[in-house]
């Protein structure tokens, strides 16, 4: 019998996307176990890709707008589904269909004309490094600072570009940033099922880093990593990509920073999805801060591979989650539970979503957030 569309398109990008792993589940339901989602209100990506599986997806709904990309459910399922891969390719179907939420429309539009989702101008790109030491990336320097668009727009995250910086300079680090000529990396517009969109960013950004020389890239944010390191090479493009909390742990290693100064303070550590799940950098965060003098670093819930996700992944940092549905609320509470002062992590999308879960709180004095540079540059 001849498949008509839209079911043999659904069947077809599904295949495209993930494979036909999806054909593997047995329906046992594990994903859901796992999943953030059901922690604070009812999801299925069990039925997810069931409908994938059957061609008979339900584009419209809200569901397939939910999925983070956090990581677990892949990890957990005893059949190999790649979970992740049916998800984005039932959006990438709504995509093309003009299907998506209210917010992805602003953004894909922000990206398309200015590069970064956040609707500022691209000219002001680097405007964050204005008055400190930070030349533009030239040929022949060590390493490309590449804050990604969150330290170079929003104010908050700002001070992780500008802490970056201060830590490279105090290290000797012969570095440069591209300013203007960085694109957003275009990781999670992927993940929200804009593959052309995503395309055409990577490769712009390829052919900056290449016309500039650029070999080594370092990066502020787990997202930027995943897709440089990960995605980019789809591109026959490879470059030597560290996060900055692999650095610190090099720096600190060969020398290069001294960490001289006291921090006493109870903290504990978040592992970002992006970071911890999907590439498995979860030492070398921790080592860093042990190195800290003074400072008390305590394990909360769910953590390392088990990592309660902030709810930023996938194009959900874009998209409106009510109160009572947020997991950074839920992270706050695991890492107030266990006596932390402050909660430390080293992504730009964590670090949003714990700020805004903690201005909720009834005393928002009670916890701190901060990225590792912040720490390394109060001790240096
Ligand atoms: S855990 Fe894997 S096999 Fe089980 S329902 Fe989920 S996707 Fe299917
Ligand atoms: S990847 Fe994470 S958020 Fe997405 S369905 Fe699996 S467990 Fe849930």
């Amino acid at each position: 019998m001849e498949i008509v569309a839209p079911f043999k398109e659904a069947i077809d990008a599904t295949k495209e996307a993930g494979g036909e792993a999806f054909k593997l589940c047995y329906q046992c339901g594990l994903c859901d176990t796992v999943c953030p989602w059901n922690r604070v209100r009812t999801f299925s990506m069990r039925n997810i890709v069931r409908q994938a599986t059957f061609g008979l997806p339900e584009i419209e709904g809200e569901d397939i707008w939910l999925c983070t990309t956090c990581g677990s459910c892949p990890q957990q399922c005893p059949r190999g589904v790649e979970t992740i891969e049916v998800s984005v390719s039932l959006r990438r179907i709504a995509s093309e269909a003009g299907i998506s939420p209210a917010p992805i429309h602003t953004v894909k539009a922000s990206l398309g004309a200015e590069g970064n989702p956040l609707r500022e101008e691209r000219k002001k790109r680097g405007d964050w490094a204005e008055g400190l030491s930070v030349k533009t990336f030239t040929e022949g320097m060590e390493v490309l600072y590449f804050p990604g668009c969150y330290p170079s727009y929003d104010s908050r995250l700002r001070k992780v570009a500008t802490a970056t910086a201060d830590i490279l300079n105090r290290a000797g680090v012969d570095f440069g940033i591209l300013g203007s000529k960085e694109n957003c990396c275009g990781e999670s517009i992927r993940k929200t099922g804009d593959e052309e969109l995503y395309k055409r960013l990577a490769r712009e950004n390829i052919k900056t880093f290449i016309d500039n020389g650029v070999h080594k890239i370092l990066v502020s944010s787990p997202h930027c990593y995943h897709t440089f390191k990960n995605e980019y090479p789809e591109f026959n493009a490879n470059f030597e990509v560290v996060h900055i909390s692999q650095y610190l742990f090099e720096l600190i290693n060969e020398g290069r920073l001294e960490l001289s100064k006291e921090y006493g303070k109870k903290i504990t550590y978040h592992d970002p999805c992006y970071l911890g799940r999907h590439n498995g950098i979860y030492d070398e965060p921790r080592e860093v801060l042990k190195k800290v003098p003074g400072l008390e670093l305590i394990e909360m819930a769910d953590s390392r591979e088990d990592s309660l996700c902030c709810g930023g992944g996938g194009g959900r940092i874009w998209m409106d989650t009510p109160k009572g549905e947020r997991f950074s609320d839920l992270r706050l509470e695991q890492a107030i539970e266990v006596g932390a002062e402050v909660l430390v992590t080293c992504c730009p999308y964590c670090i949003t979503n714990f700020e805004d879960s903690r201005l909720t709180l009834e005393d928002s004095e009670v916890i701190e957030i901060k990225d590792i540079t912040e720490i390394i540059q109060e001790v240096i």
